[in-house]
């Protein structure tokens, strides 16, 4: 095929061609650790299955491909990958990050590279004038999640990417929440796109995965020491799940994404919901970022109600029946979740709520059911 395939080709086509052994479809379940060799040296590309493994690399042409990029590599988990990311930093070195942000990789970043010497500053990126101020010398890298968690703000890449140009400053992407069908940052100059691949991309909620994409090579190959030397890397059995789930990953997200508007609108409308935060209301203070970077506006959203506390919080989330209260987000199922007990319990109070992740906040990750029962569901529990 001469002409570049388009993103719904590449799901199913990209990287992906069948197995040279037997011409399998789908790319064998290589569950092995080590490889023949015919002589010392003389082996077929692959020694040893932490540094390479033919189901990973399936997994990583096809993560490469449906991101628009050159390189793709797979971690055990979305936070080994961004792990890896840190690594690439020495003592000294600065990262500015956003304050709305995925609760592990706040602890990562806080708990764990923090006392190995590297400076976070945990700043609102939805400003990027302000954001630009804060540029100095020890700036490595900036942080960026859009949409984020569980606020749903939207991040301009490209103020960003035009913000570094000709510093050498990284920009890295955790393009989770959109997934790569509804935004590629690659595409809009962002240096590395990162994704846990437990969330949309695998879509079933049935295995772990992370993941990274980059253009240049250099970069590319410090990550693959990174990653060989580390060691954090995924399995033959769940990079097959996740292959399987990235081929289904366009019709699902098109309900994903019907549904969550048609909830949005309904839930924005009810008397006793207070506000609604969802990138695809006019109203969104980024809307028009959102219209400008994603192709839709996703499939999670969060709201909070009336006079809600705690209390009356989780007795909501008690009556939801459909939506199943669980952390995580992005698999077939709708779930629903209370960031200030759950995913976000490990940032402390004031930070959070200084953020709006009140005691009533409720996010739901709305799935690929039939809406009309997932509102049905919402009415009963919001009683
Ligand atoms: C889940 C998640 C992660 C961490 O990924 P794991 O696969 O759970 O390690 C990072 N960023 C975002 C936005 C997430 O939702």
């Amino acid at each position: 095929m001469k002409k570049p395939m388009q993103f719904n080709t590449k799901t199913i086509h990209g990287g992906q061609e069948p197995d040279p052994a037997y011409g399998a479809v789908m790319p064998p379940i290589y569950q092995t650790s080590t490889y023949a060799q015919a002589e010392p040296g003389g082996h077929k590309g692959y020694e040893y299955s932490r540094t390479h493994n033919p189901t990973r690399t399936a997994l990583e042409k096809s993560m490469a491909s449906i991101e628009n990029g050159e390189y793709g590599l797979c971690f055990a988990s979305g936070l080994a990958a961004i792990d890896a990311v840190i690594k690439l930093l020495q003592p000294g070195d600065e990262v500015l990050s956003s304050n709305d942000l995925y609760g592990g990789s706040y602890r990562l970043f806080a708990k764990i590279f923090e006392g190995m010497g590297i400076r976070f500053h945990f700043v609102d990126l939805t400003d990027p004038q302000r954001v630009a101020e804060k540029l100095n010398d020890k700036t490595k890298l900036i942080w960026i999640e859009t949409p984020t968690n569980p606020m749903m703000q939207v991040v301009d890449i490209e103020a960003y990417v035009a913000m570094v140009k000709g510093k050498n400053i990284l920009i890295a992407v955790d393009n989770t929440f959109a997934s790569s069908y509804l935004q590629q940052p690659l595409d809009l100059g962002a240096d590395i796109v990162m994704h846990s691949a437990t969330k949309y991309l695998g879509g079933h909620s049935d295995v772990i995965m992370g993941a990274l994409v980059v253009n240049d090579e250099e970069l590319h190959e410090q990550l693959a020491f990174i990653q060989n030397a580390s060691g954090a890397v995924p399995g033959p059995m769940d990079s097959f799940l996740t292959l399987r789930g990235i081929k289904t990953l366009s019709v699902r997200m098109q309900r994903h994404c019907e549904n969550a508007a048609q909830i949005a609108q309904y839930l924005a409308a009810h008397p006793k919901v207070e506000r609604v935060y969802w990138p695809g209301f006019e109203s969104h203070p980024q809307h028009a970022t959102a219209k400008k970077q994603m192709r839709d506006f996703g499939a999670m959203l969060s709201f909070v109600s009336k006079d809600v506390d705690f209390e009356r919080a989780k007795e909501i989330l008690r009556k939801l029946e459909l939506f199943t209260l669980a952390e995580s987000l992005g698999g077939v199922e709708s779930l629903a979740g209370h960031p200030a007990s759950m995913t976000h319990a490990s940032i402390p109070k004031a930070m959070r709520e200084e953020q709006g992740v009140v005691d009533g906040l409720i996010r739901l990750s709305v799935g690929i059911e039939d809406s009309t029962d997932l509102i049905a569901d919402l009415e009963q529990a919001l009683g």
